[in-house]
């Protein structure tokens, strides 16, 4: 795997030249590390770098410390990160302020090779534990994709992006069919199975960064397709219908095919307000709700 995404990145805000070599001596060897000698060379890397660790000097020469803390706890990309103060200042009070503020740790100068060691790497499992809770939460169990509350999310972000520019969003709806009595036919194990295959299939037919693929509950499948207008999304669904089709899962009592189906809802819109996205939703669920009722096995869309 590529360093960067097996190392934590570490910005290091200190003045001091020397005191920036000790640092990159005792934490080069385990972190992806950034220095900035000011705050305002700190503040643009929270972006362009995107620290999991910051460890901030107090006394810098274009701003206090304890202000940068109170700043980057407002900031719009750094007020989860978490801040390590790396002092000369020993008073207790400097200390008991840099925890009010937030501060998740106060390491003192002159610094002792093995006590940053362990504290940053105490700071760093937290960290990486923490991440792992909040990739799992997005997760569904049982097919690895992306959950409802993701779902929600990302559709959120997705409408508001596609609001900003004026472009289109597309939404597919995706429901295997019949799947009661497919479970009713082979078991719930099974229909955990096929479920397992069908999200694979349609991750397999969907162009990483270009689409969101999402659990939407139960036997129901979202594809959001960020910039996409409604013949692409419409290609693409008719894609996903078909690759599930060629994989023969046999369904006998289906009563459509001799293997198992899916129908596929298309919506989509061109964002005219930041209110809700429901009524993209709406649509896509009404267009699945069609294609259900004209037969199963088909893709339906809206033509305005
Ligand atoms: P339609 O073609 O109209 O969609 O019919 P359907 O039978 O697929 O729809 P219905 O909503 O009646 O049934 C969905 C079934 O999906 C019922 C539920 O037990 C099953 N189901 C939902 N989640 C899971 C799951 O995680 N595993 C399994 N095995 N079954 C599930
Ligand atoms: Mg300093
Ligand atoms: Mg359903
Ligand atoms: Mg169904």
């Amino acid at each position: 795997m590529p360093e960067y995404k097996t190392k934590n990145r570490i910005l290091i805000v200190e003045d001091s030249i020397f005191n920036q070599k000790v640092l990159e001596n005792i934490l080069m060897d385990s972190y992806i590390l950034e220095t900035a000698s000011s705050a305002g060379e700190a503040y643009p890397l929270m972006e362009t770098f995107a620290p999991h660790l910051i460890l901030l000097d107090i006394i810098l020469p274009d701003a206090n410390g304890f202000d940068v803390l109170r700043s980057l706890r407002k900031h719009k990309s750094a007020k989860h990160i978490p801040v390590i103060i790396i002092s000369g200042l020993d008073r207790e009070k400097d200390e008991e302020k840099g925890f009010l503020l937030g501060a998740v740790d106060y390491i003192k100068k002159p610094f002792k090779k093995a006590i940053v060691k362990a504290r940053i790497s105490t700071q760093i499992q937290i960290i990486n534990q923490m991440r792992a809770i909040e990739e799992m939460s997005l997760r569904d169990g049982l097919t690895g994709i992306f959950n409802r509350r993701a779902f929600d999310t990302k559709m959120q972000i997705e409408w508001a992006g596609a609001y900003e520019k004026a472009a289109p969003l597309s939404l597919l709806m995706i429901d295997v069919d019949l799947f009661k009595c497919y479970n009713d036919t082979y078991g719930h194990p099974q229909g955990d199975m096929m479920l397992q295959g069908v999200a694979i299939t349609i991750k397999s037919m969907l162009r990483p960064g270009k689409a969101i693929f999402c659990r939407y509950g139960g036997e129901e499948f979202a594809v959001i397709l960020p910039e996409a207008e409604l013949p692409e999304a419409v290609i693409t669904a008719e894609k996903i219908r078909l690759s599930i089709k060629a994989l023969h899962i046999p369904f006998a009592d289906s009563g459509i095919a001799t293997s198992a189906t899916i129908s596929i809802g298309v919506a989509s819109l061109i964002p005219e307000d930041l209110g809700s996205f429901k009524e993209l939703i709406e649509t896509a669920d009404s267009m699945l709700y069609r294609a259900k009722k004209l037969g199963r096995n088909q893709v339906q869309y809206e033509v305005n």
